[in-house]
């Protein structure tokens, strides 16, 4: 299997969800063995690699930094490139923070199906789990095992009618991700607004980009993509957030009512876990002594 990027350029604008500012992200081709680099057109074109180093801050959403540039709101983004199997490309962004667009990853993934992939000469190095990974926060939790494909589990529970327990879990092959998760939006409560207002976050909610809550139904009036849009969405967020590894997996992931801060750290913990996982590029048939 060979890296992958983007067939030619595509472009998106709209407002930060939590800024409440325009910007304008270019998503383009990046040659092989590059990663997704961003670049802050607005700022020389500053560098940012999109892995686990560069996290910043987790808090309601994933923050980059690299030397005081920051950039926020990553995760719809980067869960859409991961999903689609991009291993290069560069996203240029105008601003400080990701358009949230409608709150879901469709229009990543419907522009990135119309422009088609390129396949590249490299092969994709893969980290495959040969021994399970899991780490615990109180009752949330997240777990990877050996598997020969990638697919994620994703328990919630919210004491809400709309959502109650909800379970799912998605093999990351084929089209599942376009189909299956890409279409799920952001959520929130509505009695949560204001602090969060206070507190900088949500400037650029609004029920055009998310799902609001209020204590027994929902303020939007169009009726969910999914009933069980919620789970689909922690997916959507989990996914961006181990796309931070750089490198497509091999294994089943599994999480129970975690969230940006407990993705993030798994992954750099993961990632300096070497005796749970090998590289390979699956060019050969699988050694017996694995
Ligand atoms: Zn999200």
């Amino acid at each position: 299997m060979r890296e992958q990027t983007i067939g030619g350029p595509i472009e998106f604008t709209g407002v930060g969800l939590h800024t409440g500012e325009n910007a304008t992200v270019r998503i383009l081709p990046a040659p092989a063995g590059k990663g997704i680099i961003f670049r802050r057109v607005d700022l020389d074109n500053f560098e940012l690699r999109a892995d686990v180093a560069s996290v910043a801050r987790v808090a309601y959403a994933t923050t980059l930094m690299s030397r005081g540039v920051w950039i926020s709101t990553v995760e719809h983004l980067l869960s859409a490139l991961y999903g689609m199997g991009i291993d290069n490309a560069y996203v240029e962004l105008d601003n400080f923070e990701v358009p949230i667009l409608d709150g879901s990853a469709i229009p990543y993934t419907e522009a990135i199906s119309r422009i088609g992939l390129v396949r590249q000469q490299r092969n994709k190095q893969f980290i495959r789990i040969t021994k399970e990974f899991v780490l615990k926060d109180g009752a949330k939790k997240l777990g990877i095992y050996p598997a020969e494909t990638f697919s994620i589990q994703y328990d919630i529970n919210f004491p809400h009618p709309l959502i109650g327990k909800q379970s799912l879990r998605v093999p990351l092959t084929g089209s599942n991700y376009a189909e299956a998760i890409a279409p799920a939006r952001t959520f929130g409560f509505y009695n949560e607004v204001e602090q969060l207002q206070s507190a900088g976050l949500v400037r650029g909610g609004s029920l055009e980009n998310a799902i609001v809550l209020t204590e027994t139904g929902m303020l939007n009036d169009t009726s969910l993509r999914f009933k069980d849009e919620f789970v689909r969405h922690k997916i959507l967020d989990l996914l961006g957030d181990f796309a931070l590894i750089g490198q497509p997996v091999l294994g089943r992931l599994v999480a129970d009512r975690a969230g940006h801060a407990l993705h993030t750290r798994f992954v750099a913990e993961l990632l300096e876990s070497p005796t749970h996982w090998v590289v390979d590029t699956l060019a050969a048939a699988p050694v017996s002594a694995r």
